[in-house]
């Protein structure tokens, strides 16, 4: 007998709302997660997962909250993990379109999870290289770097994915066998980043550092550390206009218009595209850098 499903959550106060820009409500948050769950869960399921959330809209205060607690509902798995610093505590992770709900109800508009899966926490399985550009570089620049770094990991054997951020910039996704730590993973990328802006100094960038971004593409590598995070595809962004982090295949992201293109209405459309073809980039491994 296959094990009941859980219950879904009750939405209260369906009409609060949530972007005054665009007029979306709640009920229409909790409806799109419900149209997209599934998605969502194909690349954020049993993943540990922190949260943004708005409980008086996008224009309210917001919380980015990464221990979710009982009140969460019994659909939002918990877990106690040693945090960095050696300290215990408690973690949440999802794997079904209840759980999913369950935040939606809890007023939780972006999902951003961790980059293993919570049965094989110390071993991540992909890198995320997150593109951050200073706020005066324009969007044809933003796709030329991120096409320029996909044909250097192509190069390392490595193959990505694009996803639009639903924000100003793209990450690329590189799956990735489960067979290296943290250190070993971050590692990498922190070489790589560095690579970059060793050739191309006039474009890139690998330090944090406001003032050196100028004119320049900052490679976020620091999304690749052991409890770092990156969102999620098809989370919601809180921001103006309700975009979308949006996986798109390399041929999309030729004609890509802006990396918040995607809105609410237009990512529910995409909900059984063919999107990414993880099968090619199966058990890939990391080189020497
Ligand atoms: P953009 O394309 O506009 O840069 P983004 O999602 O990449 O959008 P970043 O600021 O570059 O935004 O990346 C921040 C990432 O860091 C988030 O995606 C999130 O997963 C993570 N993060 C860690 N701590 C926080 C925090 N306190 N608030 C928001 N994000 C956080
Ligand atoms: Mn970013
Ligand atoms: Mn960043």
């Amino acid at each position: 007998m296959a094990a009941a499903k859980p219950a879904l959550p009750t939405l209260s106060s369906p009409d609060r709302v949530v972007y005054p820009d665009v007029g979306i409500t709640k009920k229409q948050v909790f409806d799109y997660y419900a149209a997209v769950a599934e998605r969502l869960l194909e690349d954020s399921g049993e993943r540990l997962m922190s949260v943004v959330r708005c409980p008086d809209g996008i224009q309210g205060e917001r919380f980015f909250q990464k221990h979710l607690g009982p009140a969460f509902g019994k659909a939002v798995h918990r877990v106690e993990i040693a945090e960095n610093d050696g300290k215990l505590a408690e973690y949440a992770w999802l794997d079904d379109l209840a759980g999913v709900l369950s935040l939606a109800q809890m007023n939780v508009i972006e999902f951003h999870p961790w980059g293993s899966k919570v049965k094989t926490l110390e071993k991540p399985d992909r890198l995320i290289f997150d593109l951050d550009p200073d706020p005066g570089i324009g969007w044809p620049k933003i796709k030329a770097a991120a096409r320029e770094l996909r044909d250097e990991l192509q190069a390392l054997g490595l193959t990505s994915f694009p996803r639009l951020s639903g924000g100003k910039g793209v990450h690329l996704v590189v799956p990735i066998a489960k067979r290296y730590t943290w250190d070993q993973s971050r590692d990498f990328c922190d070489r790589f980043a560095h690579a970059m802006e060793a050739r191309a100094p006039q474009r890139y960038v690998a330090t944090m550092s406001k003032a050196k971004r100028e004119g320049r593409v900052f490679i976020d590598w620091l999304r690749n550390g052991r409890g770092a995070t990156a969102v999620s595809s098809f989370s919601l962004r809180a921001r103006p206009g309700a975009p979308v982090a949006m996986p798109v295949t390399w041929d999309e992201f030729a004609s890509v218009r802006a990396p918040d293109r995607f809105k609410l209405k237009d990512a529910v459309k995409r909900v059984d595209a063919p999107i990414w073809d993880l099968s090619i980039a199966k058990d890939q491994k990391l080189p020497k850098l």
